[in-house]
């Protein structure tokens, strides 16, 4: 299942972040997806508890950020916000248009906690 992949591969940057600030516990994980990135946010969440699972991130929240689909227009040099069901520049309507962002799939905030185990 590829999105497990993906969300294992979030949890190795999760527990890389957690490490490296010390963090007993991770409350939360907010990754960034975008509509060319290529993976379902609701399969992502499916797969989030597995993936978690005996982590230091085990029992966190998921939050999913759909990040918008930006594109410049070939034609006017136009920039607009567009569906990835519809790739047209929103000012002329020209095809030939360059994706600015809407293909990343990043991991944006983790919430930590950091207790004393003395
Ligand atoms: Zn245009």
């Amino acid at each position: 299942m590829h999105e497990l992949a993906v969300c294992q591969g979030l949890m190795r940057e999760v527990d890389r972040v957690a490490r490296a600030a010390g963090a007993s516990q991770v409350l939360s994980v907010t990754v960034r997806i975008g509509p060319l990135a290529g993976v379902e946010p609701q399969l992502i969440e499916s797969a989030y508890p597995l993936a978690c699972a005996g982590t230091i991130a085990a029992g966190s929240e998921l939050i999913v950020e759909r990040a918008a689909l930006r594109v410049r227009c070939e034609r006017c040099g136009e920039q607009s916000e567009v569906l990835s069901s519809h790739i047209v520049c929103a000012h002329c309507g020209h095809w030939q248009v360059q994706v600015l962002s809407g293909e990343e799939l990043l991991l944006a905030r983790v919430e930590l906690t950091r207790q004393c185990d003395a």
